[in-house]
């Protein structure tokens, strides 16, 4: 017999309950008790979810996020809030957050606002945790109560508990050393606290428990693969059975290690790791278990039950009962439930599956491995008619797209002259003063803004009525500009709900979910639209909104587009053909709208890159070969313009040592990035590698409430002048304004005005 059991389920629910209930918490109202009754019920639910399989996790639900409940569970708090009294949950909040709850929270005033911790992406996904912060005198000491509590109520509910932890050698690897004192050198001190926890699960009744070991898929140093071994010899000794879960990418080097190191089971990620199944079969001792994770759980799309059976049967025919079978990794990056969805088309809706479905699949595949196929013959035909009718459809195929796929060449992506020449003529017709200044695309986005915007979703609006108020919000931030004094306009985005969605709405090829939320951190979601088929651009998407607000003012005015590279990565896409296939359809569609902008007299046009960064791979081998089709893709949006139409590109960040000589690649007249809360250290980077086109390093951290004052912006730009040639620098915010109010965003920019005005003295 097969075992099934889950990595992890999506915690938030299906109508975002947790996000409703901490929102509500935090605003102070509602007690904590409030808040910890929606998360029994949610924990209760989601078991009563995965009634089905042989085991369901425990300890996957977090009030905020997993890695930040591990190092509370290992007595990890960051120095500043050891000494916090009051309640748990709130200190927990405080690390998260910075602070707990308003008003139900006794501790202000000795136990207030402290530094949040830090967040970063859970390695390829859009999940972001909190970093463990280490020092060389870190301690770390168990505090189960988390698990106790939600074991608790999984064994009253008859539950068949398996608790997940995240491994020692993960958890260090995911942290970050304050004084830099190596992380492994407390390996030793950690080692206790895990052998604890496992005796505690021993008396517990535990028999097995699931830890999380995912950084066995990228590339390890080999201290940190010595750090396996030494890990998992310690904690030999342990009563409980453990199952090592690796996921999000192929084992290669680390296979081996990972087939021998003394646990009772391995999960690999049959997804991404498809080719090295029957290797750990081969390789595992003849005692363990392998788990493999067959259903995808990172997309949304049905698995083809039929073909997935075609190799599982003779893995059970070898293993046996030794055969468990899961999603691919945790369900938290997957929507709750497909059922939810009113308005999706019911054709496309047959192609999906989110975690409920997700399961259901797991079921009728172990069902199919046990009693045989005939046992589930209509699901299975079902799912096969189901998958059939995607791979068949023309609705996701356009011959006329692949045609024009099938003839890019590098002629596509190449601008007519080099920078010089561009710069030379550009110049010309702009007549820009030497630190240019403007934005980075968003304005204010004001409680009229959306007002309007719902109004039309729900028809009290009629469409001229909501262009009519979308052109007044145009208008105003037109005018404030112009009062600014700003050299290069923007429309102000006033008409965009997200900067991806609103281009997938006009693009054929997507789709859209009601209820398809992913917690990308906290309290935070985001609902990603589905890129389901080719992709074509049935008409402008941007082009009158553009031309309405160029003829507002005599200044230049920006187009502003999202590029493919961001589109892709913040989008659910295709399993059926390369990111990269999907991701130059996008770009060909984008590249058209950019040619339309210009015919139609825009002379600056920005292309969004936000999530480039975002997409590399998790292994270094291979960010080569997807910063070669990023970058090709943005390249044929972008350059198939004449040597007068500037080019911008703004990236959301400025960690680009790695990749600087790929985003040079790229030959944007200009790139704006993130740079101000770094003071310009992250231009280091420029020190050694001269880039060759203009930049603009933000100098306002839109992120902050605080206005930045002239001098400030004076200074940091200074700095930058040091690196890159003043001739070639511009002067911006760090990112859209979207998120800030009209009474911060003047100011701020009047500084900014004022500094640049400054600066120009000295050329
Ligand atoms: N143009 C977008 C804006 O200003 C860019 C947003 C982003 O980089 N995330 O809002
Ligand atoms: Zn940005």
């Amino acid at each position: 017999m097969v075992t099934t059991h889950n990595l992890g389920f999506p915690r938030i629910g299906a109508k975002r309950e947790l996000k409703f209930a901490l929102e509500t918490y935090w605003k102070g109202q509602s007690s904590r008790d409030e808040l910890k009754a929606t998360g029994e019920q949610l924990r209760a639910r989601h078991w009563a979810n995965q009634a089905g399989l042989d085991f369901a996790p425990v300890g996957d639900f977090a009030f905020y996020d997993q890695v930040l409940d591990m190092s509370f569970t290992l007595g990890n708090l960051p120095e500043r809030v050891r000494d916090f009294h009051g309640d748990r949950l709130d200190n927990y909040f405080r690390v998260a957050r910075g602070r707990s709850a308003q008003g139900a929270d006794d501790h202000s005033e000795c136990c207030g606002g402290v530094a949040a911790g830090e967040m970063t992406k859970w390695f390829d996904t859009n999940y972001h945790y909190i970093v463990p912060e280490f020092d060389a005198a870190t301690q770390f000491s168990l505090d189960p109560s988390r698990l106790v509590e939600q074991l608790a109520q999984a064994r009253a509910l008859g539950v068949k508990a398996k608790p997940v932890i995240i491994g020692p050698v993960t958890y260090l690897w995911l942290g970050k050393s304050k004084d830099d004192a190596d992380r492994l050198a407390l390996l030793p001190r950690l080692l206790p606290v895990y052998a604890a926890l496992l005796d505690y699960f021993t008396a517990h009744g535990v028999e097995w428990v699931q830890i999380d070991e995912p950084a066995l898929v990228t590339e390890l140093d080999p201290a940190w693969r010595e750090a396996f071994v030494t890990a998992y010899a310690a904690l030999e000794t342990r009563r409980v059975k453990l199952l090592l879960a690796t996921y999000f990418g192929q084992l290669q080097e680390n296979l081996e290690l990972a087939c021998t190191l003394p646990v009772d089971g391995l999960h690999i990620d049959a997804i991404n790791a498809r080719d090295e199944v029957a290797q750990v079969a081969a390789r595992l001792p003849a005692t363990s278990v392998l788990s493999v994770g067959v259903i995808n759980g990172r997309n949304i799309w049905k698995t083809d039950l039929n073909a997935a059976l075609q190799w599982l049967e003779p893995l059970h025919r070898e293993l046996g009962s030794r055969l468990w079978i899961a999603p691919s990794c945790s369900l938290l990056h997957t929507p709750v439930d497909l059922d939810s969805e009113q308005k999706l088309d019911p054709g496309i809706k047959s192609w999906l599956a989110f975690a409920l479905q997700k399961l259901d699949e797991l079921t009728v595949l172990a069902t199919a491995l046990n009693h045989g196929r005939a046992a589930v013959a209509d699901a299975l035909s079902a799912n096969a008619a189901a998958i059939e009718s995607r791979r068949a459809s023309p609705r996701v195929h356009n011959p006329s797209v692949k045609a024009v796929v099938s003839r890019i060449d590098a002629t596509l992506g190449q601008r007519a002259s080099a920078y010089p020449q561009r710069a030379a003529k550009q110049s010309t017709i702009l007549n820009l003063p030497a630190y240019p200044t403007t934005t980075i695309g968003s304005f204010p986005q004001t409680s009229e803004i959306r007002l309007a915007r719902s109004q039309f979703r729900s028809g009290e609006l009629d469409g001229a009525a909501y262009k009519a108020a979308m052109e007044r919000e145009i208008t105003r931030s037109v005018k404030e500009q112009e009062a600014l004094g700003l050299d290069v306009l923007v429309h102000g985005e006033a008409e965009r709900n997200d900067m991806v969605e609103y281009f997938g709405e006009q693009l054929d090829g997507y789709a859209f979910s009601q209820h398809g939320w992913v917690q990308s951190y906290g309290s935070r979601c985001v609902k990603p639209p589905i890129l389901f088929g080719d992709i074509s651009r049935p008409r402008a998407m941007t082009v009158e909104w553009i031309r309405y607000a160029q003829s507002q003012t005599v200044k230049p005015m920006k187009g502003m587009l999202t590029g493919p590279v961001t589109i892709l990565n913040w989008s659910f896409v295709r399993d059926d053909q390369p990111r990269s296939v999907s991701c130059y359809q996008l770009a060909l569609a984008i590249r058209e709208e950019v040619l339309d902008l210009e015919k139609a007299g825009v002379r600056v046009i920005q292309i969004d890159e936000a999530a480039l960064r975002e997409g590399l791979p998790l292994r270094k081998a291979q960010w080569n070969e997807y910063l070669r089709w990023a970058v090709e893709s943005f390249r044929i949006t972008a350059n198939g313009v004449k040597d007068e139409t500037q080019i911008h590109t703004h990236m959301c960040y400025s960690e680009f040592n790695d990749i600087i000589a790929s985003i040079a690649d790229m030959d944007a007249d200009v790139i704006t990035i993130e740079t101000s809360r770094s003071d310009m250290e992250l231009l280091d980077v420029f020190d050694h590698f001269n880039y060759p086109n203009e930049i603009g390093p933000g100098v306002y951290d839109i992120h902050s409430p605080n206005i930045p004052s002239q001098e400030h912006i004076v200074q940091l730009m200074q700095k930058a002048a040091g690196r890159i040639p003043a001739e070639r620098l511009w002067v911006n915010p760090d990112c859209g304004l979207k998120t800030r109010a009209w009474e911060e965003v003047i100011p701020a920019l009047r500084n900014m005005v004022a500094a640049a005005k400054t600066l120009r003295q000295a050329v």
